[in-house]
């Protein structure tokens, strides 16, 4: 097995020594793809939706919302966050792929609690010299950050489609999804 630390100065992508759960994860495409059935002919989502969630492994959107493969576009980052790459992704899936409704779905006992920005650019800057050009977007306050979102979207011009923006937090202990005004 090659520790950390070899594996950060090795020179090009690590392939294919030592153990790794991306091999379990191919054999499964394996055993999918005898079994799976195209969900649609088409890139564009059958319910004309876009889903802006967090990371976070525990959030089973299909079975939060009860979607479908070929149903929704899904994006997500860390928290959630409307970034820029969000809005660059919403772009694309309104006016390219037809959605015409966002759902944002933060939750509980998000990992962007446990940090502060400072810390993380600190972090950074001592151990490469370098501090990132993008903002980790941190929160306190996981509400105050789903309407922070919510407004990003609702007010960027490039979005042509901004009636219905809603932003829910979900409760990862209920499983309870709460819509935040
Ligand atoms: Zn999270």
């Amino acid at each position: 097995m090659v520790s950390a630390e070899a594996a950060n100065h090795r020179d090009g992508p690590r392939t294919g020594t030592g153990p790794s759960i991306i091999d379990e994860l191919v054999a499964s495409a394996a055993e999918h793809a005898a079994v799976a059935e195209a969900p649609s002919r088409t890139p564009r989502p059958a319910r004309r939706v876009a889903v802006v969630s967090c990371m976070d492994a525990r959030l089973d959107l299909f079975g939060i919302l009860g979607l479908k493969p070929g149903d929704a576009h899904l994006i997500r980052n860390a928290g959630g966050v409307a970034t820029d790459d969000v809005i660059r992704s919403l772009t694309i899936s309104q006016r390219k792929l037809g959605t015409r409704e966002v759902i944002l779905v933060h939750h509980t006992d998000c990992g962007m609690l446990t940090f502060t920005e400072d810390e993380l650019r600190r972090e950074l800057l001592e151990e490469t010299g370098t501090k990132p050009s993008w903002a980790a977007e941190a929160f306190t306050d996981i509400e105050v950050d789903v309407r922070s979102s919510v407004q990003r979207v609702r007010q960027n011009p490039f979005l042509p489609h901004r009636d219905h923006v809603r932003g829910f937090v979900y409760d990862v202990d209920t499983g309870v999804l709460r819509e935040i005004e």
